[in-house]
């Protein structure tokens, strides 16, 4: 039987990496997005490409209706899920503390923390043991952020990240012994398209030189441990925290 991955937010950036090199390592992917279905239908273009099954499902991860019928529509496609790549994520323009709205917080948390735990949820439900499933691996995007902080940049980000981190930790002690394993990746400064998002198209060229290894990070390279971590290479890893900096 196929192994079936969801990968949310996979129409661009990291997500999409995860994708296609998951496809390449023999999943089939469910191609998470919420906006942009031109650049997910791109992607399942691409998986299909690679001899694998694709399907894109629009859902904002932070909408509770909206995943349930995302994962109903799965069920009904693939009939079972193996792997869950919570790669959805957000950030927001720089600014202090002292001057962030509750919108904003409620958003940052809304898509990097409750959009995670919401996903992690319904795939328990179908890969654990203690469900019925057979099994299977949840890899969550964290940041290296986690541990920086980013002040007068995104502190409120990186709370959300830290809040991933913990749980990372927490859900896979929680599930060790039904057969899901849960490891998170902490990417630096990766260049995808999140940066300008957050207003600052340059922040990548900005920051390049001050990672140790003096440059930035390529979705692939995130995607390799992402995909790492979801395979029975990996058979032994959960709770792992695994950054992916260059140093940072
Ligand atoms: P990106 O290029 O901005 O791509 C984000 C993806 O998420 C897009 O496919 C977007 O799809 C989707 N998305 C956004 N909001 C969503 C929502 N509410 N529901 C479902 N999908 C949603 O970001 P990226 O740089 O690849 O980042 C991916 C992950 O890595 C994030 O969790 C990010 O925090 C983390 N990360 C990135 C970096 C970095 O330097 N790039 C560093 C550390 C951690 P649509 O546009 O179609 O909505």
């Amino acid at each position: 039987m196929n192994r079936v991955l969801l990968v949310t937010g996979a129409s661009r950036g990291i997500g999409a990496a995860c994708a296609l090199l998951a496809a390449r390592d023999g999943w089939d992917v469910v191609v998470n997005y919420a906006h942009d279905a031109g650049a997910a239908e791109a992607v399942v273009h691409r998986v299909r490409s690679l001899g694998r099954r694709a399907l894109a499902l629009r859902a904002d991860v932070a909408d509770e209706a909206a995943v349930l019928a995302m994962f109903a529509a799965l069920d009904r496609e693939f009939g079972a899920l193996h792997g869950l790549v919570n790669n959805a994520g957000v950030v927001d323009v720089a600014a202090r503390v002292d001057a962030m709205s509750v919108a904003r917080w409620q958003r940052m948390f809304g898509v990097n923390v409750i959009g995670s735990m919401l996903c992690a949820r319904e795939a328990l439900r179908r890969m654990s043991r203690r469900h019925g499933g057979s099994g299977g691996a949840i890899v969550n995007l964290s940041s290296a952020a986690s541990r920086l902080g980013s002040p007068a940049q995104y502190v409120d980000y990186a709370a959300a990240k830290a809040a991933i981190d913990t749980f990372t930790l927490g859900l896979a002690r929680e599930v060790a012994a039904e057969g899901v394993r849960v490891n998170a990746v902490r990417p630096g400064i990766i260049e995808t398209e999140i940066h300008a998002s957050g207003g600052e198209p340059d922040r990548v060229a900005r920051l390049a030189p001050s990672v140790p290894m003096q440059r930035a990070g390529s979705a692939d390279e995130v995607a390799a441990a992402v995909v790492w971590l979801l395979s029975d290479a990996a058979s032994y890893t959960t709770g792992a925290l695994l950054d992916v900096t260059g140093g940072r």
